[in-house]
């Protein structure tokens, strides 16, 4: 679904490689978890993904389309393949709850009718229903990571990306999200999470992807956040 061949990433002005002859595989309904300390990479990994960066060597594929050659018109067309997820959740701060999934298929030209049937589901599947009219100041920071997971997902995209996404919370609430986040790799989605969250990865044993400086140190299936070393 997602695959490295020998990538490099190299950002204007920077002499240091952000990302190193990365070659990296990730199987359609995989969970990897890519950790690693602070600046190893993990947020430039899913920028490449996304195409927001170019790769400086090597090819990114992503569902097996070469994602460096797209031309630009063609870029929408992976983004909706991507659903993504951040720690600072990125919501529509004058959007309630329901308009802030809704807007996600608004964009993509979807029917009202469409719409009335899928968001009510969607926001059902995260628990959120019932908050519907909420603005996102107007809830906990776990219920707004639960919007924004509902707009990553309401399209029904192969994959979801998530940068730190329990970064701003507290372990109980990071672990129910990160549970959320399980339920729907469950139904076969290829997550990618990038976290330093060393309880949550211990506790889910996914397959582990560890950064440093750039490379891939370590890769391991049921893995834990610290290798020791
Ligand atoms: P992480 O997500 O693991 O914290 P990043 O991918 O953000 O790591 O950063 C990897 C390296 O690339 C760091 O050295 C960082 O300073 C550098 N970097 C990240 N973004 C940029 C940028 N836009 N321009 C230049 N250097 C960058
Ligand atoms: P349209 O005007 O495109 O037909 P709707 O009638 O579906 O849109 O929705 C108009 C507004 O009503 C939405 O933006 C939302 O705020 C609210 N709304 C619609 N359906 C629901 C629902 N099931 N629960 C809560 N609010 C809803």
């Amino acid at each position: 679904m997602i695959r490295f061949e020998n990538v490099s990433k190299v950002y204007a002005r920077s002499t240091r490689p952000a990302l190193s002859d990365i070659n990296l595989e990730i199987e359609r309904g995989e969970f990897v978890f890519v950790v690693g300390a602070s600046g190893s990479g993990k947020s430039t990994l899913l920028r490449l993904v996304l195409k927001e960066e170019g790769v400086t060597q090597g090819t990114v594929l992503v569902a097996g389309q070469e994602v460096g050659s797209l031309p630009h018109r063609k870029v929408p067309r992976l983004r909706r393949e991507i659903g993504t997820v951040f720690q600072d959740f990125r919501l529509l701060p004058n959007k309630n709850v329901y308009q802030n999934v809704a807007f996600a298929l608004q964009v993509l030209g979807r029917s009202g009718h469409a719409i009335r049937q899928v968001v009510p589901e969607t926001l059902e599947m995260v628990g959120l229903e019932g908050k519907e009219k909420r603005l996102p100041h107007e809830l906990s920071g776990g219920e707004q990571q639960r919007v924004a997971i509902a707009r990553a997902f309401v399209n029904k995209p192969p994959i979801l990306l998530c940068d730190e996404p329990t970064g701003n919370l507290d372990p109980t609430t990071s672990l129910d999200i990160v549970r959320l986040l399980d339920r729907i790799n469950r139904t076969g989605t290829t997550i990618v999470m990038a976290t330093h969250d060393d309880d949550i990865v211990d506790q889910l044993r996914k397959r582990v992807v560890e950064l440093k400086n750039g490379h891939i140190i370590r890769d391991e299936n049921k893995g834990v956040y610290g290798s020791g070393s």
